[in-house]
């Protein structure tokens, strides 16, 4: 790239906590990355600061419309020492995407790869090496503008931190149960469902609340238009296997294209295991428990990988899936997927970027 990172190292280096305390996104690395954009100058100044707080004035556009988009990746220290990302590129072009809906200037992803890699690596000794955990990269974007007009900001900052997160499931991975979201729905084709960006997240709060007060930990997403068609678990993309068919909803413009759903697809199809893309409605699921054909249930998104579905309720009804036990196929693609990611697995797909110094 042509203007060279600034690395302002931190001389105040927190305690790192151990790996039984780490959850997901509570703690956070003694660096960020920071780029300013400017209408006119473009991106300019990148550059790895202490992480801190960050100043804006109380009328910066993102604080009252929303314009900002995020992402999240991975990265893992194999048991060789390698430092590696899982997929990069297909995050930062989703980034773009985002971007690009949510009219925030394109950034240039040769230079947002190359600041997550130097920021990765003079964090290195942050990555825990546990298995299951990993540090998380959280790149976004904000709209900094102080002006109160309904227009794009003239003024934008992208911010990349980073968070050693800790494994998903304490004890291995475990089936959750999935309330079917009958009144609200997440987002419809032509709005802004398949962008990352934060008011998907802030309009699905009142569901995810009402599901967990009734015990549930997760809802499933009903299409916005007709409340028939499956969407999305949480903030995952959702499979289904129907005999010997595995589904999911097809990018239909209002869910996420998931990084993580489309390896599983990937490595579903290198196995030579149907998949089908497609509407499902929720009338042919219910139907397919009925009958016995639905095996197996999951969500697929960067956090969990795979988070297998035991229970789906929906109307007043229980209909639980492989007895609400991890179904085999579940547990042979998260043993695949995070093997590839550690480097204890071949990567046939060249799926893992190794990052090394320059
Ligand atoms: C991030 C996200 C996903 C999962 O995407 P991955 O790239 O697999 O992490 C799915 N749905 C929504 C709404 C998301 O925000």
């Amino acid at each position: 790239m042509n203007t060279p990172i600034i690395v302002n190292e931190s001389t105040d280096k927190k305690a790192k906590p151990s790996a039984d305390q780490l959850g997901f996104g509570k703690y956070f690395t003694d660096h960020m990355f920071i780029m300013d954009y400017d209408s006119g100058l473009g991106w300019h100044d990148p550059r790895i600061v202490p992480y801190q707080p960050i100043v804006l004035d109380p009328a910066a556009k993102v604080f009252h419309y929303g314009q900002t988009v995020f992402e999240g990746m991975k990265a893992f220290v194999a048991s060789d020492g390698r430092i590696l990302l899982f997929r990069p590129e297909k995050n930062l072009r989703r980034l773009n995407f985002s971007n690009h809906r949510m009219s925030i200037p394109q950034l240039d992803e040769e230079v947002a790869l190359e600041a997550i890699r130097q920021l990765v690596l003079l964090e290195r000794d942050w990555i825990p090496a546990e298995p299951g955990t990993s540090l998380y990269v959280r790149p976004f974007v904000i709209a900094t503008q102080p002006a109160l007009g309904v227009a794009p900001s003239e003024q934008y900052r992208f911010i990349v931190i980073l968070s050693p997160v800790g494994a998903y499931y304490a004890e291995g991975i475990n089936p959750v149960s999935i309330y079917v979201e009958p009144e609200f729905v997440r987002a419809v084709a032509g709005g802004v469902g398949n962008a990352k960006t934060a008011g998907n997240y802030a309009a699905g709060l009142i569901a995810q609340q009402e599901a967990s007060r009734q015990g549930y930990s997760q809802v499933l997403w009903l299409d916005g238009v007709h409340r028939t068609y499956i969407e999305e678990v949480g903030s995952m993309n959702v499979f289904f296997k129907v005999g010997d068919t595995v589904l999911t909803p097809e990018l239909n413009g209002s869910i996420l294209d998931g990084v993580t759903r489309d390896s599983v697809i990937r490595l579903l199809k290198h196995w030579g295991i149907a998949v089908e893309q497609r509407r499902i409605s929720i009338a042919e699921l219910v139907e397919a428990q009925r009958n016995g054909s639905l095996t197996e249930a999951f969500g697929t998104g960067t956090a969990a990988v795979i988070s297998p579905i035991g229970e789906l309720y929906w109307q007043g009804e229980k209909f639980s899936v492989n007895e609400g036990r991890t179904g085999d196929l579940s547990a042979k693609i998260y043993d695949a997927l995070t093997g590839i990611q550690r480097g204890t697995e071949p990567d046939p797909f060249g799926w893992m970027l190794e990052l090394s110094r320059a």
